[in-house]
């Protein structure tokens, strides 16, 4: 398998834009408040090592940075995240890869990262694909008739005009897919009724993702002709969940949508009764020739190594349902509000810190890809990355992914972010989406772990729009950002590249 292919295959099991299969932390509840800033001394300091010793420990105490104090203070009184995502969501609006509303978003990434300060600012290609959703609607048939909410799924290709209808064959998994007799799925539409499980971590999107990812291409297999599936989300409000799909080569291309919650119990609750469920569904997407899009990149120069990189990523596209607000606007304001905060310090770190506005993360991850493309050689100057993709839910884990060698300088990383009540836990850091040819590169990844509660209520749906946005849990997010990205950029310790024993998934 090439590394290509491999990639792609990782792509689509990690699924874009969530805390895809991040397992549980063994961890203490998050605290309800941020405390004030430590003020610990050099005496007090133990060995950094010592936190190692448990899976989720208060990191050692050592000596403090003046200018983590200070950014940390500053991102709780000066910071201008939540204006930032104002922005973007109301001067851009929608802005799905490919779209007119992306190549706003790439023109008011370069606008706003010059208007805060930062250096070296541009856009780099990147042609990402171009789906567009187009009209939809849903239709239950029989036993009688009902408007469903659907929404077809990133990705999916269109119905007929006229739409599609068939009785309704309902299964839980792709396991139990794969074990269908063809007889019974010939000519039907495909129903995936898993649901989706809350959890803080977000971990219980990735248990059920793989469906929307691969259920077409499950279903068609057995001679399917559409497929549905209950939303990867866990609200009840009659709004779907899009997200991407995808197809394989050689099998039957059928349209997918997701169907709110609320419709997909009435749909299963039908077919529990034993009684044929038919339902109808209209798509109108279509997929157009590849378009222009950037990654958008701005930098604080780094004083003494300017060629070595703390990277700080997010992703500037959104679906389309919504406003982007929480996936990723919130992201995006947040790597861009901790490189403003550090370039207020007045002094400059000893390294580079990069911003990485990515493209095309939700349908493709086209803009990580180029991105590792264009800057092959110099990946190995990359001394960490880390992504901000979960909303504006606090911070409340850290992980990293270090050689053991860069095991101590991860530790006091996660020793100057406590104050923030983020606790250090000792299990490897997995990256977001966009980190994934990072991470085959062997780079230094650290996970800032935010509380996903309630993130998958409006994730990918119209729902999410600014107000899901919470200003004081946002700003505690641009403190961790600061601080870990000055710290790592300042530490004197170079980060070993990761062995690859450690970065199997
Ligand atoms: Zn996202």
């Amino acid at each position: 398998m090439s590394a290509r292919s491999a990639l792609l295959l990782a792509t689509l099991s990690l699924t874009a834009c969530s805390a895809a299969e991040i397992p549980t932390p063994e961890r203490a509840a998050p605290p309800a408040a941020v405390p004030a800033p430590a003020t610990t001394t050099a005496s007090a300091a133990a060995p950094a090592t010592a936190s190692a010793s448990a899976s989720a420990a208060a990191p050692a105490v050592v000596p403090r940075d003046p200018n983590v104090d200070k950014l940390q203070s500053a991102a709780q009184t000066d910071s201008r995240a939540y204006d930032m995502v104002r922005s973007l969501v109301d001067e851009v609006g929608p802005r799905l890869a490919g779209s007119l509303g992306d190549k706003a978003a790439v023109a008011w990434a370069l606008r706003t990262l010059k208007d805060k300060g930062l250096e070296n600012v541009r856009a780099e290609k990147v042609m990402v694909p171009h789906w567009e959703r187009g009209q939809e609607s849903g239709r239950l048939v029989a036993p009688y008739a009902h408007t469903l909410a659907i929404t077809a799924l990133g990705g999916s290709v269109g119905t007929p005009p006229k739409g599609l209808e068939g009785e309704i064959v309902m299964v839980e998994s792709l396991d139990a897919m794969a074990a269908m007799d063809e007889a019974k799925v010939k000519g039907k539409i495909v129903f995936f009724s898993a649901p989706m499980t809350r959890t803080s971590d977000g971990s219980g999107y990735g248990k059920v993702a793989g469906i929307r990812h691969r259920g077409a291409v499950a279903a068609a297999k057995k001679g399917a002709i559409g497929v549905l599936l209950r939303s990867i989300g866990t609200d009840h409000d009659r709004l779907p969940h899009t997200g991407a799909m995808g197809y394989e080569k050689d099998v039957p291309k059928i349209p997918a949508a997701a169907l709110a919650v609320p419709d997909a119990e009435l749909l299963a609750r039908l077919v529990g009764q034993g009684k044929p469920v038919r339902v109808s569904f209209s798509l109108g997407a279509k997929l157009l020739p590849d378009a222009e899009s950037a990654n958008v990149i701005g930098e604080v120069k780094g004083r003494e190594k300017p060629d070595e990189i703390v990277l700080l990523g997010a992703h500037l596209d959104a679906w389309d349902l919504g406003q982007g607000a929480i996936d990723d606007g919130a992201g995006c304001a947040a790597v861009v509000e901790a490189a403003r905060l550090v370039l207020g310090l007045g002094t400059r770190p000893r390294r580079t810190i990069r911003v990485v506005l990515f493209a095309n993360e939700e349908n493709g991850l086209r803009g990580a890809v180029a991105y590792a493309k264009d800057h092959a050689a110099e990946l190995d100057k990359h001394q960490l990355a880390l992504e901000i993709d979960l909303g504006s839910g606090r911070v409340h884990t850290t992980r990293f992914l270090v050689a053991d060698a860069s095991r101590p300088v991860a530790e006091r990383i996660a020793s100057l972010v406590s104050p923030l009540g983020i606790q250090y836990d000792k299990a490897p850091a997995r990256g977001g989406a966009d980190l994934i040819p990072l991470h085959a590169a062997a780079v230094p990844i650290v996970d800032l772990h935010q509380d996903a509660t309630n993130y998958f209520d409006v994730h990918h749906t119209a729902n999410d729009t600014l107000d899901k946005v919470t200003k004081e849990d946002l700003d505690q997010v641009v403190g961790a950002v600061a601080t870990v990205a000055w710290a790592a950029a300042e530490a004197p310790e170079t980060f070993a590249r990761v062995p690859e024993e450690l970065r199997k998934r």
